[in-house]
Order: C-alpha cells, then structure tokens, then sequence
C-alpha cells in the first residue's frame, strides 16, 4: 500500500488530526498545512460528504490554500482549516461546537479556527467557551477590529479589481468599466456596491433571483442568467460563487480580459491558469485579491492574543497592500512568461520555506 502521505494532496502537512467525540457525535478533521510563519489559522467548514474522503480532501487542500493566503497577506500566520463531517440531516448540537472547542485547545495554539461555510458567529461563540484560539468573534466595540470578514474581503476585491483595470486597461477610473458579477451574496454584493459608487457598468448572475434582482435595481444593473455570466462580453469578469469554474470549456466561452474576483479556487486545475494566461486574459490569483477576510480575522486574533484591541484602520492598512502583492504577480509573469497564479504559488512557497 503506497503511503497516504505521499499523496499530492497531502502536501508534508504538519498535522492531520481526526477527532471522534462519541458522546456528542462529533467527527472532525484539523489539518495544519505550515505553523512556518505563525499558528495554522483557518477557518472551520461544516459540510456533508457523502464519502469522508472527500472530507479529508477538502480539508487538506484548503488548508494548503490557507498556509499561501496567510502567507502572501503578510500575516504571521501559518495555514490549517478544520472540516466538521456533517451528517445527512446537517445536525449540529452545542455539545459538537463544545467537543470541536476541546480538540482545538489541544492543539495548544497551533490551529487557529474561525466561521466558514456553514458555520456562524454564534457557533465560533460556542467553541470560544473551550478555547482561546477562536477568531471571527462579535466586534468587542466600535472601530475595533472583528466581526462578519464579508466585508473586508469585498473591499480587498474591488481594490484588485482596480488594480488589474489600472495595468490592463491604462486608466485610474471605473467610470463604465464593464463588471459581470458571479454572485452576489456577503462578498459579490459588498464588490458591486463599490464598484456601483465609482459608476461601473455592473451585470449580475445569482441562483438567488429575488435577491440579485432587488440588488440589481439598488444599485442600477443588469441582470443574466447564472449560465450565463461567465461568456458575457465585458472588461471584467468577477467570480464570487463558487470554486473550480474556470475550465477548458469556460475558458473558451471567456470575453473578459481580467478575471479577478472572491470565490476560493477558482481555477478548476493548475492547467487553466495557463490557459487563461496563454488566452490573454489578466488573472488575479483568487487567494491573493481574497485575503481581506482573513485580515480582519488575524488582526482580530493578534490583538486579543496580545490583550490588546486592534483598531479597524490597522485592518484596512493591511487590505490596502493587496493590489501592490498583485502588481508585483503581474508583472513577474509578464517579464518571465509565467502565469499568475504559478508565480503566486512560487512566491507563498517561498514564504512558507518551501521554496
Ligand atoms: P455567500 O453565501 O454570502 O454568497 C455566495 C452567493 O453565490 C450566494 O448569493 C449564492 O446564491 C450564489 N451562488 C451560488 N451558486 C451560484 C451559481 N452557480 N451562480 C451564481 N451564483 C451562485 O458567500 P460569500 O461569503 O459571499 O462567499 C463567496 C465566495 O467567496 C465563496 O467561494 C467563498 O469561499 C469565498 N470567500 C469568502 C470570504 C468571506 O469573507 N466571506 C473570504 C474568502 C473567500
């Protein structure tokens, strides 16, 4: 039997934990990719999978995605994230949250959790009764740092956003800019307000039709068809739903010459971002322009760690580095014909020690 650590998957992560609490029938997964820089921090996901497996896969790759992000944020923080296996029904009890709060204080500060797909403020606020090493917890006051990283991730996006109009398109304003929106919940919303108020022309797709639609009108955009957003003839295209969307057949229908947008891996394979690349298209490496969240989530946990309150502005200096990280990516792939998200990769690896 070939060893599971040899997996490309598992990538030399530190630390791999399954947690089985019996009595309140808790089955999680901690993974640590990298402690290099810092505690393993990243959120935690609540999810059914039908087969664990794809549990474990999950986690491991977003927490290698977490130790680049965290990296390349200029965060001292390494990358973990934890999968909570959620039955069929998605039961979740408090004894769960206080079980998941146990084997994260056992980790003695080498993961940090925090919310993440189906897992809210109120569930961190009950794993926080068990351990210190909880972030993404309620605003302790006005200005201070914390709180919903929707937000903050919308606001490093739409400086991204700016950034990669200002190398593509040679111009400092949005002013009919053409943006089609892939999503418009916590973050693709938060990315069209802003970019709305510098008047750029904005299409938007949701599942959601009510909520697109009373959005749509809010802000004065069109509305396309979910199927259809990603061929629309625009100068931007921003993803903001789901990962894994760019593909050979995507690619292909593509009319943007900037694909720069919030959703978690993005491209479906390392292959497409070559593609994309050789296509011309500029592509802002998904875990680079998406660092806002994690920002305020670090800060927040920095500065409680420290017994300190962190001022929301120091959260805002951070995200404001975002699109200078991405002018550098740029302009290393240009120079070395190399695309984007390889010399992201190159770059956190290096970071993380890894190099
Ligand atoms: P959200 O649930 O608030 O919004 C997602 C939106 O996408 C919803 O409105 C949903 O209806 C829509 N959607 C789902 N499938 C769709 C489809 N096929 N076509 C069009 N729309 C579709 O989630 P969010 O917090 O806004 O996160 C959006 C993405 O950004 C996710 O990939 C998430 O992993 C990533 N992300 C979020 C944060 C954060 O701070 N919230 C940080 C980093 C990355």
């Amino acid at each position: 039997m070939t060893a599971f650590w040899t997996e490309p998957d598992f990538d030399d992560h530190e630390i791999v934990q399954v947690v089985r609490d019996r009595a309140s029938g808790l089955t999680a997964i901690i993974a640590v990719h990298s402690t290099h820089l810092g505690p393993g921090a990243g959120g935690t996901r609540f999810w059914h999978y039908p087969d664990p497996k794809d549990g474990l896969r999950d986690a491991l790759r977003l927490s290698r995605g977490m130790s680049y992000k965290n990296a390349m944020a200029g965060l001292p923080m390494g990358g973990g994230k934890a999968v909570i296996l959620a039955d069929e029904g998605r039961t979740k009890t408090p004894d769960m949250l206080t079980a998941f709060g146990d084997a994260v204080e056992g980790l003695g500060g080498r993961y940090v959790t925090a919310e993440d797909v189906g897992i809210g403020e109120a569930d961190m606020v009950e794993v926080a009764g068990r351990t210190a090493h909880v972030s993404g917890l309620p605003v302790s006051g006005e200005g201070n740092a914390g709180g919903d990283p929707g937000p903050f991730t919308a606001r490093g996006i739409y400086l991204g956003i700016k950034a990669a109009v200002k190398h593509r398109l040679k111009t400092d304003s949005m002013k009919d800019v053409h943006v089609a929106v892939q999503g418009t919940g916590s973050v693709g919303g938060g990315v069209a307000r802003l970019l709305a108020k510098d008047g750029a022309r904005l299409t938007l797709a949701d599942i959601d039709k009510h909520g697109v639609e009373k959005l749509a009108q809010e802000i004065g955009a069109e509305v396309v068809a979910p199927d259809e957003v990603l061929g629309v003839q625009c100068d931007v295209l921003s993803p903001n739903a789901l990962g894994a969307i760019l593909n050979e057949e995507t690619i292909a229908k593509l009319k943007a010459q900037i694909v720069a947008g919030g959703a978690n891996n993005q491209l479906a394979r390392a292959r497409h971002g070559k593609l994309l690349f050789e296509q011309g298209a500029l592509y802002a490496p998904d875990y680079v322009i998406n660092a806002g969240g994690i920002i305020s989530v670090a800060t927040e946990y920095l500065a409680r760690r420290d017994s300190r309150e962190a001022d929301v502005s120091d959260v805002h200096a951070l995200i404001d580095q975002i699109p200078g990280r991405l002018e550098t990516i740029w302009r290393a792939s240009e120079a070395d014909g190399i695309a984007p998200d390889i010399v992201a990769d190159t770059m956190a690896q290096e970071l993380i020690g890894r190099g």
